[in-house]
């Protein structure tokens, strides 16, 4: 049921050089579930060097033929969908229903970038006498390093898998040790799907190691990480050395307002099920509530009531409606939240508790008058731990959501048309939805601003992160 664990290097999958691994653990019941070979250095100078031979042959292959590839390996990826979930599921906990969305969602990233890469167009500048043609084309960037985390197993490895190789990239990725199985399953697609050796190498180890070694090397030329905000920003720090190219699409801390006016049951709906999404471990998951006085305690009826109906339970099992935490360090960090929460005075309106005697689950939490001190205002809680907080004032609301250093997503719900655009444009954030969550779609542009990060993932956004823009003028000769 679980994928088969191997390094991917120069179109050979393979152990590492010195057997070194690592158990993956099926947060359900703390089993292992698999055993991760771990890359050697020797290893990470093949990779580097399969990079460099691979750049060269993918940049020159023409994009209609990259998007055959491409495309054959999104229905590989479609066709293999229960295998992968299961095995999403198994390593990372989420429930399978979900785990099955997200890889159809990859697939369909895939397929996006695919066509895309064949537009990937440049522009003809008027030149200042009749005989001067000037040109603006886009080439790939080169070799890019990509770093995955344990969250969503598919999608963040393929939207960057997506846009390196579409745009004519080559690329080594280091996906998360904790959830190593999907990305596996992925790479195995594109292998596959007919792309050629050296184009794609994946690799596992230990992360700051690996993330050291390959960002030294002169071969990369472009970085793009999704995780913490720390690691991003010593990932910046040592890109920077080599003047790489960095996309960072690092962590959030969503404010959700409803308004007065918001259809506040369906908003309460929509943001429960949203924030006990993935057990609450997504960066865009609403996180901070600010509830207009006049409709607070029938949102937080509401939403209580759906956080203590929640199912939690194996991924696996059809019933389940939230798993486990992907790992014990998300428990942890989920008492201590709530722990300091209590302390400032806020109470526990739902959850609050670890969940059954095996595994790492937690209960869907509500935590209602949290004072704007309590760490879970400040610090993401990536977690199923939800604050709510009253508001009555516009102004007031704005300058609450917009305080943190964090400007991923934001949510608002309103049915006022005045309101939406008033808010939509008052908030600092990458994106906003309002009246809804769906802010990530193959197409659209993904990608934060202040510490949550810069550059984007979806829509032409995401693929122009992987080329340069050359000038070209030349003159009749
Ligand atoms: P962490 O900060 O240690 O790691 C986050 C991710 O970065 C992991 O996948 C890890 O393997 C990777 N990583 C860590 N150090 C690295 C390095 N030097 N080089 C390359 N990769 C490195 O924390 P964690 O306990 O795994 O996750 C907790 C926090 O991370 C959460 O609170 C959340 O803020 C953040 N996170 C964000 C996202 C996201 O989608 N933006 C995803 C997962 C985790």
């Amino acid at each position: 049921m679980y994928e088969t664990l191997s390094l991917y290097i120069d179109g050979q999958w393979c152990q590492g050089s010195r057997g070194e691994t690592e158990p993956v653990i099926n947060p359900a019941n703390g089993k292992t579930v698999g055993v991760l070979p771990h890359a050697s250095t020797e290893d990470l100078d093949r990779a580097l060097a399969a990079a460099a031979k691979g750049f060269k042959l993918w940049r020159n292959t023409s994009a209609y033929d990259r998007a055959k590839v491409l495309k054959k390996a999104a229905d590989f990826i479609r066709q293999r969908i229960e295998h992968i979930a299961t095995t999403l599921t198994l390593e990372e906990g989420k429930p399978v229903a979900e785990a099955r969305l997200e890889v159809a969602s990859s697939a369909d990233i895939l397929e996006w970038y695919a066509e895309e890469g064949r537009r990937t167009y440049g522009r003809i500048i008027p030149g200042r006498s009749p005989a001067i043609r000037q040109m603006m084309v886009q080439e790939p960037v080169g070799p890019v390093a990509a770093f995955t985390p344990w969250n969503f197993p598919a999608v963040t490895p393929i939207r960057k898998m997506a846009g390196a190789l579409a745009a004519g990239c080559s690329c080594i990725i280091k996906a998360s040790e904790e959830t190593p199985g999907t990305s596996v399953a992925l790479v195995r697609a594109l292998a596959d799907a007919g792309l050629p050796a050296g184009v794609l190498n994946l690799v596992f180890g230990v992360p700051s190691k690996i993330s050291e070694y390959l960002l030294a090397s002169p071969i990369i030329r472009k970085i793009s990480f999704t995780g913490s905000v720390p690691v991003g920003k010593h990932l910046a720090k040592l890109a920077a050395d080599g003047m790489k190219r960095c996309t960072m699409e690092l962590g959030g801390h969503s404010p959700v307002i409803i308004f007065d006016d918001a259809d506040t049951e369906k908003a309460a709906e929509i943001s429960a099920v949203g924030k006990y999404r993935n057990a609450g471990q997504v960066c865009i998951a609403p996180t901070r509530f600010f509830v207009h006085e006049a409709v607070h305690d029938r949102f937080v009826a509401s939403f209580t009531k759906i956080a203590k109906e929640m199912r939690l339970g194996d991924g696996l099992e059809p019933t389940t409606k939230m798993g486990p935490l992907a790992n014990p360090r998300r428990l942890d960090a989920m008492e201590q939240f709530i722990g300091d929460a209590e302390g400032h005075g806020a109470k526990i309106l739902a959850g609050g508790k670890r969940h059954g005697n095996q595994g790492f689950f937690f209960q869907p939490t509500v935590l209602g008058d949290v004072p704007d001190g309590a760490r879970v205002m400040n610090l993401e809680p990536f977690g199923p731990v939800a604050p709510i907080q009253r508001f009555s004032d516009f102004d007031d609301v704005v300058k609450r959501a917009n305080a943190l250093p964090y400007g991923l997503a934001a949510y608002a719900f309103t049915k006022s048309a005045k309101t939406a655009t008033a808010i939509a444009d008052a908030l600092e954030s990458g994106m906003v939805g309002v009246n809804h969550l769906a802010i990530s779609m193959p197409e659209t542009p993904f990608g934060g601003i202040k510490e949550s990060g810069y550059g984007h993932e979806g829509g032409i956004e995401g693929l122009e992160a992987y080329t340069n823009k050359k000038f070209v003028t030349q003159i009749g000769v």
